[in-house]
């Protein structure tokens, strides 16, 4: 039998999922698997022209979609939740052929999709609004919660499905059509799912309006030209703090709404009392899992003096031994880097902590046989301060571990970066653990006990402060920033009398 190559599985797989999209546009943007360097696509790209034309399809769209009944609007998300079990597989090999992820966490993220869909499904009939005490007789006062307009959705390359869907699911109960710029890196994943919820749309008919979920594909002006679009009323953008800082000032400039997803710098705490293999796994998994390219990667490890002689060497030993490979043909734990340039970051990282003093183990690159793809054994580095590379997100696995003594002391340092995303303490002692989930604990969106930095599930809300950007998606009442609220005050008496007691009579 002859080896099929990646560009042919992505064909498969793209038709097996629906999608009709013409993969040689001649050309088109390339897209290179990071899985062997290959390119398996040539697509045809948005531009300013097609951009405006999407947003007035959305804004046409939502016209229509406002006034369909919510619970109705939460059918058509409970078809899509459908349609994605039966294409988990087919869209799982999209993100390991256009992110390199192994099957388990391609297919992860999907099911995240999944999970999310069947939490709006719920959603749907639970957009409660309040009834609020008024000091007026004859008087009710309540708020009523309205979908808000055309949400954009700009996403990373490391997880090409799950954050749409986290935004997604929840706009389209909402109310809200959705316009999403994938990462040029990843758009076939974002045409594969397009193609899934166009299969629930076909399903749940007329009612959905034209328009109401499309996919632009192309680079940061793609994103520019939605970013600056005063018809979008909800950007939600998930990437790098770099790319944040360009994008919140320029919503808020016209007084958009947004929800910003960005970079951390997410850290461990191993605690003398601490379960220390259930450490090891978590740490092993937190730092190494998706090539360290996952948004909650743990970066930055900080071991109790008395233990630090138990674990690193325990940590050598896992980072020399984990299996790096092909995730399409290997069950290998790790998988590539994304591409040249992000080994490039990863090597200058490790330059700068040797010149700093820090001892590196691992970080090369590894031979599987793709010359043109970028594997690497992950890096632990021996850390004597905290300072240089360990204060910033670079986005590939490098452990920076760090021996503490003191609790408090180690709280300062652990919230002194930038990021703020997400954090974790492995300790039984109970003290630590309440100071750690404190006012003067972790500062992080996310704070963990004896569990990983990585790996949220759906149902609380996930994001994270300072440069992680504050915002807040999936879970918990992420729901309201696709919604715009309405006071009410109702008068059913014969009087106007005013509020505050003021008088008025004419
Ligand atoms: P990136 O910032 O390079 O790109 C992200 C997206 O933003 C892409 O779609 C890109 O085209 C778009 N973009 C870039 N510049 C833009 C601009 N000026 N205007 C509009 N759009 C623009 O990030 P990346 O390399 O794809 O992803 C890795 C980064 O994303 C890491 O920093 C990681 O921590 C972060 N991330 C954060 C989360 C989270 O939930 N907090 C999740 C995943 C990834």
């Amino acid at each position: 039998m002859t080896r099929q190559s990646l560009s042919e599985i992505t064909r498969t797989t793209m038709s097996a999922c629906g999608s009709g999209v013409a993969l040689d546009h001649d050309g088109g943007m390339e897209i290179v698997s990071p899985v062997d360097g290959s390119v398996v696509a040539r697509l045809a790209t948005d531009d300013a022209d097609t951009t405006g034309a999407a947003i007035d399809r959305a804004s046409a769209a939502f016209r229509a979609w406002r006034m369909v009944p919510a619970p109705r609007r939460g059918e058509l998300v409970r078809l899509f939740g459908e349609e994605l079990r039966k294409s988990k597989e087919d869209l799982g090999r999209m993100v390991s052929i256009e992110a390199g992820k192994s099957p388990s966490e391609g297919q992860g993220e999907v099911q995240e999709m999944i999970d999310i869909c069947d939490f709006a499904v719920g959603l749907s009939r639970q957009l409660y609004g309040l009834t609020i005490a008024t000091e007026r007789p004859g008087h009710r006062m309540m708020e009523t919660w309205h979908p808000l307009g055309v949400v954009g959705i700009i996403t990373a390359f490391n997880f090409p499905c799950a954050p749409w869907c986290w935004n997604s699911a929840l706009a389209l109960v909402c109310g809200d059509p959705v316009v999403w710029k994938p990462s040029e890196k990843t758009p076939l994943t974002a045409l594969a799912c397009q193609a899934v919820l166009d299969r629930a749309i076909a399903r749940f008919g007329d009612e959905a309006p034209e328009g109401l979920s499309q996919v632009l594909v192309g680079g940061p002006e793609v994103g520019t030209a939605l970013v600056e679009s005063e018809k979008v009323a909800l950007i939600s953008a998930t990437g790098s703090t770099r790319m944040g800082r360009i994008v919140g000032p320029k919503v808020a400039e016209r007084f958009g709404k947004c929800i910003l997803e960005l970079g951390g710098n997410n850290a461990g705490i191993v605690c003398p009392s601490a379960d220390l293999d259930m450490a090891l796994r978590a740490i092993a998994f937190g730092a190494m899992g998706t090539a360290g390219q996952r948004c909650t990667t743990m970066r930055r490890l900080f071991v109790h003096e008395d233990i630090y002689d138990q674990i690193v060497p325990a940590l050598k030993k896992a980072y020399g031994s984990v299996t790096i490979g092909n995730p399409l043909e290997t069950d290998a734990l790790v998988g590539p880097l994304i591409d040249g340039a992000a080994f490039e970051g990863m090597t200058a990282a490790l330059d700068e902590a040797r010149s700093l003093g820090g001892t590196v183990h691992g970080g090369g690159r590894e031979d599987v046989g793709a010359e043109a793809a970028y594997y690497v054994r992950p890096a632990l580095v021996e850390m004597p301060s905290h300072e240089g590379p360990v204060l910033r997100e670079t986005f590939a696995p490098i452990l920076y571990v760090m021996k503490y003594s003191d609790f408090d002391r180690v709280l300062e340092d652990h919230n002194a970066v930038g990021g703020g995303l997400s954090s974790s303490v492995f300790t039984t002692d109970l003290r630590e653990m309440e100071t750690f989930l404190s006012a003067r604990g972790s500062d992080c969106g996310i704070a963990n006990v004896n569990i990983g930095t990585s790996g949220a599930e759906i149902g609380g809300a996930f994001g994270g402060e300072k440069e992680t950007g504050g915002g807040r998606e999936s879970g918990s009442d992420a729901w309201r920033a696709y919604m715009r609220r309405s006071t009410n005050t109702i008068n059913y008496s014969r009087e106007l009398p005013l509020a505050q007691g003021v008088v008025f009579d004419i």
